[in-house]
């Protein structure tokens, strides 16, 4: 048995897929690893679950009335979890001086906040909230430097390309003789579904991803190829590196989860199946390796490995995102607030399929960029830009709008 105390674990998000996903490798791992905080939005029933499974020292729901509902039903069961509500809770638990890692699974702008207090104390950060960082950038990169944290990507493309990286080159791909990263993606449930048949399609057809089991609106994002638009500018964030050196390709069979150009001509890809224990279980137990309890990849019934180039006139939200990722400033909050409010009409049927693109270039054209230098800078384009999606939704009054 261990003598050394478990490493305590804050799981942000923890009711959603990333979430479950990952308590499902911390529990296969109880003397590595205790969980210090659970954190849910709505889904109180199932963060009740976790809470007696799991006994963490926190939980965190959104509203008040459920906080205080839920703890005292975790004391009449005997389980002493303090139950906060909020926000600010959730910046709480992500900066707790006992709180170790923390796991940024919760999804879009609302982690935002919670991810950079992470940050900013110095924490070791499993990224699964992409938006976070798309949104507030060098922000978010200062925060972790100033901060002491250690960011490590939890999305497979990154946490690939993450592992097919030396070692010592996180200050800087570049010096390392890297001359390109290609993300894979897998083309979503529409890849080959001609353009004009989506016109029609249903929320729980763009849901339903062929490879990947996730929540609703990174499934849309998959779907319209936003998720790896959002990916690409993760990348130049991530690894220091400039759009033009960031490619997509589309692998459909999600196998290869990113490939690694180096100067010399070699390339290096992480290969694994398409589980999101995988990429937790290395981030996790970095720089040493844990089970992650997925099985292993059969090569041979893998068979090929097909790759082709995106198709950007059927899919324009990936030439929208890298519009905005060589805009820099601004431009990805505003990108990702119009895509948040564009996806949410779309799953609840106030919006086409089509038209999620549309809506997000009328808002990234009606922008003017600037710098970044403030958690405020960000608020208000993440602002501006969802009051501007909504006014031609037709589901909020016009606004003068602070950055436009
Ligand atoms: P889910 O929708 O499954 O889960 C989202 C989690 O965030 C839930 O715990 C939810 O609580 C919580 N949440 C939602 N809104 C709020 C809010 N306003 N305040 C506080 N908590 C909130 O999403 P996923 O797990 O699929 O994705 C999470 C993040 O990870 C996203 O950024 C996504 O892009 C990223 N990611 C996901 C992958 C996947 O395979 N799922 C792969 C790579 C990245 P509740 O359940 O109560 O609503």
């Amino acid at each position: 048995m261990s003598t050394v105390a478990p490493v305590r674990v804050a799981v942000l998000g923890s009711t959603g897929s990333i979430g479950v996903s990952t308590l499902d490798v911390l529990a296969r791992h109880p003397d590595r690893y205790a969980v210090a905080a659970l954190t849910a939005h709505t889904n109180v029933e199932r963060l009740r679950e976790q809470c007696v499974r799991f006994r963490p020292e926190f939980a965190v729901v959104s509203g008040a009335v459920a906080a205080a509902r839920l703890e005292q039903e975790l004391r009449q069961a005997g389980i002493a979890t303090r139950v906060l509500a909020g926000e600010d809770a959730l910046c709480e638990v992500a900066s707790h001086e006992r709180t170790q890692i923390v796991m940024a699974g919760i999804v879009g702008a609302a982690g935002l906040r919670s991810s950079l207090a992470a940050a900013r104390a110095g924490k070791r950060i499993l990224l699964a909230n992409k938006e976070a960082l798309v949104m507030s950038g060098p922000l978010f990169m200062e925060a972790v430097r100033e901060g002491g944290a250690t960011l490590l990507p939890v999305d497979s493309e990154h946490n690939a390309i993450f592992q097919c990286l030396p070692s010592d080159s996180r200050a800087g791909v570049r010096s390392a003789g890297v001359s390109r990263v290609l993300l894979t993606a897998s083309g979503g449930p529409f890849l080959r579904t001609p353009r004009d048949a989506l016109r029609a399609v249903t929320a729980d057809q763009a849901c339903a991803h062929p490879r990947w089991v996730m929540g609703r609106k990174i499934s849309v994002d998959s779907a319209t190829l936003m998720n790896k638009g959002l990916e690409l500018i993760e990348a130049c964030l991530l690894f220091n590196l400039p759009p033009s050196q960031v490619e997509v390709v589309v692998h459909p069979q999600s196998i290869v989860h990113s490939l690694v150009e180096y100067c010399d001509g070699s390339m290096l890809a992480q290969l694994g199946n398409p589980d999101m224990r995988v990429p937790i279980a290395h981030a996790l137990g970095w720089p040493q390796r844990i089970a992650s309890g997925v099985e292993s990849l059969d090569i041979v019934r893998a068979g090929r490995l097909d790759f082709e180039t995106p198709d950007l006139e059927k899919f324009p939200c990936l030439a929208l995102a890298r519009r905005a990722a060589e805009a820099g400033g601004t431009a990805p909050a505003v990108l990702n607030a119009a895509n948040e409010i564009a996806v949410g009409a779309f799953l609840n049927g106030q919006l086409a399929f089509l038209e999620i693109p549309i809506i997000i270039d009328q808002v990234l054209s009606q922008h003017r960029v600037h710098s970044v230098t403030s958690l405020q800078d960000v608020m208000a384009a993440d602002g501006w830009a969802r009051m501007q999606a909504l006014a031609r939704l037709g589901l909020a009054g016009p606004t003068a709008g602070v950055c436009a």
